[in-house]
């Protein structure tokens, strides 16, 4: 699932091309996608002349900030992204905003294999009272480590659990738990209240550098994620331990690779990837 730094490259690309951009229609073949929003005859009729004023992040949801009040709120769940061509797998695309800026008219393509995205549309105060938008926490790249530590001291139980947590932390996922606790050296299934302090720091400096970090190289494609021209993200050729069972890990200690097999354990639904011997566990 796009993540954070998947989410903020296509909303990044998506303020450049799209502001100032007025909605001419919307076409979709999914009207699921709209049960949150009064059905997609109601969107479509509602969305027309309005106009893009602003696109922002908010946790792994794309907010459109549209004219008269309007907001539309995009999820991309699972496999959905927006692309600005259309892409030669055309049965993945289950929904296109015509768009027009002048007398220039585009198409916004949301191509979607599994067709889990999320759209929520309506006046904007509406739309962000919604509890999927109204609960999620703060943004790790917005607050400070002093912050973190206030945050997570109210936090009881694993730690991988609370990271992934969005109403803890708004846009943190599966990798990127798994690369910050890896780095911090820290067990996923630590109890957070037994985390030392200092090691909770080192914790959400390692966070914030492999968010960072992953921003830089256009996010993590697995499978299905591409950037709004169709390419992957490259973070996942660069990543420490995510997806890498089996295999040796490579952190230092005493001037030499540690060597041991990278595991994975299930923690809630999900699974989380470590090494045995370097990340601690505190119970
Ligand atoms: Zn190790």
């Amino acid at each position: 699932m796009p993540e954070l730094p998947e989410v903020e490259t296509i909303t990044q690309d998506l303020k450049k091309r799209l502001s100032g951009y007025v909605f001419v229609s919307i076409w979709s073949d999914w009207p699921k996608y709209f049960s949150l929003s009064g059905g997609l005859s109601s969107v479509q009729r509602l969305v027309k002349n309005k106009k893009i004023n602003k696109i922002e992040r908010r946790g792994k949801n794309i907010l459109f900030h549209l004219s008269s009040g309007y907001m539309l709120a995009v999820h991309l769940k699972m496999t959905g992204h927006f692309l600005f061509n259309e892409p030669e797998r055309k049965s993945f695309v289950h929904l296109i905003f015509n768009i027009k800026k002048g007398k220039k008219h585009s198409k916004l393509y949301f191509s979607d294999v599994r067709k889990f995205g999320r759209i929520i549309f309506g006046e904007k105060d509406k739309v962000l009272a919604r509890p999927e938008i109204k609960k999620l926490g703060p943004d790790p790249l917005e607050i400070t480590t002093r912050d973190f530590l206030q945050l997570i001291s109210k936090r009881k139980g694993k730690v991988k659990t609370v990271l992934l947590n969005q109403e803890f932390l708004a846009g943190v996922g599966n990798i990127y738990s798994d690369e910050a606790l890896y780095m911090a050296k820290i067990h996923p299934l630590s109890l957070v209240e037994k985390i030392p302090q200092g090691n909770l720091k080192i914790l959400f400096i390692k966070l914030i550098s492999v968010l960072e970090r992953s921003i830089k190289l256009r996010g993590t494609t697995r499978q299905d994620y591409r950037d709004t021209s169709g390419k992957k993200g490259d973070y996942f050729n660069q990543r420490l331990v995510y997806a890498r069972k089996g295999e040796k890990c490579a952190l230092q200690s005493g001037g030499r690779a540690c060597g041991s097999r990278i595991k994975t354990v299930t923690v809630g639904s999900r699974t989380a990837h470590f090494c045995p011997k370097c990340q601690r566990l505190y119970k």
